[in-house]
């Protein structure tokens, strides 16, 4: 991470204007690293982003007291540690957000074996795809919120692992995460709202999503959603039992 590489470095972005802070309503809350031009390449589809790279500056303070005194000790081999602890959130911004006017967002919760391993066990990887796509076709643009921290909804992987194999063993994805003693969803959205609110500079936008309480949630934090656009993707049979426990139990519109 920039902050322990080099301080003078730091200072250098700074200047230029890639390393900033979002405020969360007059407070300095979270730092981000961007824009850095990302090239996609989803399937057929070729699609120009600019990604930031975001983090809590409470998480970000901690890393830096550590940093300076490892640098003290030179104990190198510690920084990964460091960078591992820290969960980083992406922004993927499509188009020219200063021609927005109503433009498609999507925060989509981090699933490494969805969106890493293409596993088909939920429906991530082919709605992260989507997302993108669609956000590309619209006239608009708009962005994609990619939170590190909603692994498995909130419980992290090595759980999620747990609950893979407590399903395998007849529950449904909701009775695995009660039976761990693990709450239904334990996702924050809180900086997801702030990163919505600084980028979008407050005004409206549609919010492309199946769960009408994610509307919900975001304008609890004083955004402006003014509709909800589905995504849809195909249900194929290793996830149907799945999406049907989402419709059925959460309510999402599939
Ligand atoms: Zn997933």
């Amino acid at each position: 991470m920039f902050t322990y590489i080099d301080p003078s470095v730091r200072q250098r972005l700074i200047e230029a204007g890639k390393l900033f802070r979002i405020d969360r309503d007059g407070a300095g809350t979270i730092s981000a690293l961007g824009p850095i031009p990302l090239p996609l390449q989803l399937g057929e589809q070729h699609i120009d982003v600019q990604w930031y790279a975001t983090v809590r500056n409470t998480e970000l303070t901690k890393i830096e007291d550590f940093a300076a005194e490892l640098r003290a000790k030179h104990g190198q081999q510690s920084f990964a540690e460091l960078a591992s602890s820290m969960a980083v959130n992406s922004v993927l911004l499509v188009g020219n957000l200063e021609s927005w006017t109503n433009p498609l967002i999507r925060v989509h919760s981090s699933c490494m074996t969805g969106d890493v391993f293409g596993s088909q066990r939920c429906e991530c990887g082919p709605q992260f795809q989507s997302a993108i796509n669609l956000i590309n076709q619209d006239e608009q643009g708009g962005m994609l919120v990619y939170m590190s921290g909603h692994e498995g909804r909130g419980i992290g992987l090595w759980a999620k692992a747990a609950t893979y194999l407590l399903q395998d063993g007849g529950e449904d994805t909701y009775q695995a995460n009660r039976t761990l003693g693990l709450p239904d969803d334990s996702r924050d959205f809180s900086d997801a709202a702030s990163l919505i609110k600084y980028f979008r500079g407050g005004g409206p936008f549609r919010l492309l999503t199946n769960n009408p309480k994610k509307i919900v949630g975001l304008e609890g934090y004083g955004l402006e959603v003014t509709g909800r656009e589905p995504i849809q993707v195909k249900p194929g049979e290793f996830n149907e039992e799945y999406l049907a426990t989402k419709r059925t139990k959460l309510g999402h519109i599939l």
